[in-house]
């Protein structure tokens, strides 16, 4: 009996501690195309942020002296039991040359850095991203990272299906980004498998993302991490809201 009151007690005090403890953890936010020639079809359209109203991002986030993590460096810090305060991840998803062209100057216009996922399979197709451009990127402090080959959706495919697709964009990083090694990986479409977390730490990653909605904290399962969605049609206030944990 005393032990069931012991128990009890534990509970309780856990309970009352989980209740007062705020939650806390990073957000990190999940963007595709910046760009100000909008789609028409619903989807491109609901992916693309036109680059004023990116811009007006930046500024609240330089203004509110919130800093901007890569993914990799949020990892590391996660790792370390060191969460950070007052941050958040930038990520860009698929590697549309938007992401040279618009995204990167304004980034550095506010001294922000980002994560780039690209697929390696489309480098250099029209209106995708150049390895001379993705170096670039590097060179100005932005993380490039894999989004894939092909950009297929993992968990359709078998084992051998999935280390070529992981395989091939490892390879091709290293081959044409000098100094590039694994640490974070982007999930197509958000998917994947238990065979999946298993290639990736093979090759080395140290994390990954999912399009899960949360926040990231010490407590997330490194390669499940969440993201958060930053839309076409987000007023300021609604970023505001996705930006603050
Ligand atoms: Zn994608």
């Amino acid at each position: 009996m005393k032990t069931f009151a012991a128990l009890a007690l534990g509970w309780l005090a856990v309970t009352l501690i989980a209740a007062t403890v705020p939650a806390g953890g990073t957000a990190v936010l999940m963007y595709h195309r910046i760009d100000g020639s909008v789609p028409a079809d619903p989807v491109g359209r609901d992916l693309t942020v036109v680059p004023a109203a990116f811009e007006g991002e930046l500024r609240w986030l330089h203004d509110h002296r919130v800093r901007t993590l890569t993914a990799a460096e949020l990892t590391a810090s996660l790792a370390r039991g060191e969460p950070p305060r007052h941050a958040v991840v930038l990520t860009f998803d698929d590697g549309y040359e938007d992401a040279a062209t618009v995204a990167f100057p304004l980034l550095r216009r506010y001294g922000a850095r980002a994560t780039f996922f690209v697929s390696s399979g489309f480098v250099g197709t029209p209106r995708h991203l150049s390895w001379r451009q993705m170096r670039a990127m590097m060179a100005g402090g932005m993380e490039i990272a894999c989004h894939g080959t092909r950009h297929l959706d993992l968990s359709t495919l078998d084992r051998a299906g999935q280390l070529r697709e992981i395989g091939h964009c490892v390879a091709a990083f290293r081959r044409y980004l000098p100094g590039w090694r694994p640490a974070t990986y982007a999930y197509p479409a958000g998917k994947y498998d238990a065979t999946t977390l298993s290639i990736l730490e093979s090759f080395g990653f140290r994390a990954a993302f999912t399009e899960r909605p949360g926040l990231a904290t010490s407590l997330t399962r490194r390669f499940e991490l969440p993201r958060r969605r930053v839309r076409h049609d987000d007023a300021l206030a609604q970023f505001e809201t996705l930006a603050t944990p």
